[in-house]
């Protein structure tokens, strides 16, 4: 059993993955400033003798003896992240200065939650690990999308120069429960408004395309790509089934069994126009790693979470 410190583990996807760890044995550390996770997304494990919470921001050096970490602690949605975007950029960048210098330290492996956004706008379809991306270095997403990238830079200096054990995921669109009632992802956004018998906000003419891949899908690959030997990455994790936001939008409301009108809103500045994973990499060096939760499934775990909390 290892000793594991999960950076933004009180998150959406971090308090799906101290759940997973804490119940396979493993000592766990949630570490979080509760900026957009909260204790109520851990609650379940808190009695737990293997995990413990702690309230700290990455912004700052932490001291802990763990043979692993998952860097995750960062806000995803762009409402979150566009809140405050200098912020944003000083948690990925000094975020990952500050989990590497640990790892480095107390030479422990370390994992970073990178995001399709490192590709921008694509202009490949669908995106390689190879592919270097088409990003706005001035727009409103840079300060996550930007920051990601200099994240990425700094692991694979740390590695190159100080031999840092380092894993590199870059996770697409993800959905499940717990995400944040209010970040304004689109999943959570149709759910919420579906359930409430609100009007669903398709932005631009919904023809956009995303790729959806269900929580528990991403940790299983997180965890092989965590334990994975003589395998730095990066390395695509994603559900390649790619849906236009129109299409999503009609399957949620019937899965809610709702009658909200569908309206059409102002895109906003830089949206990818489409997004889809090649996972080929991932199967091939995570053991036949690929998402098995259809998107009908995933979708109704999901609504059925949302029911309890609107
Ligand atoms: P989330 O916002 O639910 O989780 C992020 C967590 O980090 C929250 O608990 C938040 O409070 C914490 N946090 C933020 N800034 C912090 C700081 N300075 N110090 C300590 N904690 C801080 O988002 P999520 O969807 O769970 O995303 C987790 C990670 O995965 C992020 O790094 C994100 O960039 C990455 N990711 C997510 C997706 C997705 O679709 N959900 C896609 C690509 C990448
Ligand atoms: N979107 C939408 N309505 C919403 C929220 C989002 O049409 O209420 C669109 C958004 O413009 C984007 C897609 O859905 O084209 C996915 O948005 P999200 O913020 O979930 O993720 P990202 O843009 O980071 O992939």
């Amino acid at each position: 059993m290892k000793r594991i410190l999960v950076t933004g583990g009180a998150g959406f996807i971090g308090s799906h993955l101290c759940e997973r760890l804490v119940n396979e044995g493993h000592d766990v550390i949630c570490l979080d400033n509760y900026f957009t996770g909260s204790k109520a997304n851990v609650k379940a494990l808190m009695g737990c003798g293997n995990f413990e919470l702690v309230r700290h921001d990455v912004t700052s050096p932490y001291y802990a003896e763990v043979d692993q970490i998952y860097n995750l602690a960062c806000p995803a949605s762009p409402i979150h992240y566009q809140y405050n975007p200098i912020k944003t950029t000083k948690t990925s960048f000094l975020g990952a200065l500050n989990m590497l210098g640990l790892a480095k330290r107390v030479r422990a492996r370390i994992l970073q939650a990178s995001t399709s956004e490192v590709y921008g706008d694509p202009d490949q379809h669908p995106q390689t690990e190879a592919y270097w991306g088409h990003v706005n270095p001035i727009g409103l997403r840079s300060c996550y999308d930007e920051g990601k990238r200099c994240a990425e830079s700094l692991f694979m200096d740390y590695h190159r120069q100080n031999g840092v054990d380092i894993r590199i995921v870059r996770i697409f669109n993800t959905y499940g429960p717990n995400m944040n009632i209010g970040d304004g992802r689109v999943i959570s956004n149709f759910i919420v408004q579906a359930l409430r018998g609100e009007e669903l906000t398709i932005y631009g003419d919904g023809s956009q395309t995303r790729s959806f891949q269900y929580v528990s899908d991403l940790v299983e690959g997180m965890i092989r790509m965590m334990n994975c030997d003589g395998f730095t990455g990066p390395v695509n994790l994603g559900n390649p089934n790619e849906f236009t936001i129109l299409e999503l939008a009609r399957q949620i409301r019937e899965l809610v069994g709702s009658d909200s009108r569908i309206v059409f809103r102002p895109l906003p500045s830089d949206d990818p126009r489409q997004r889809q994973p090649d996972i080929t990499l991932a199967r091939r060096m995570l053991d036949g790693w690929q998402p098995r939760v259809p998107l009908r499934e995933g979708l109704e775990r999901t609504i059925a979470y949302f029911r309890t909390i609107v």
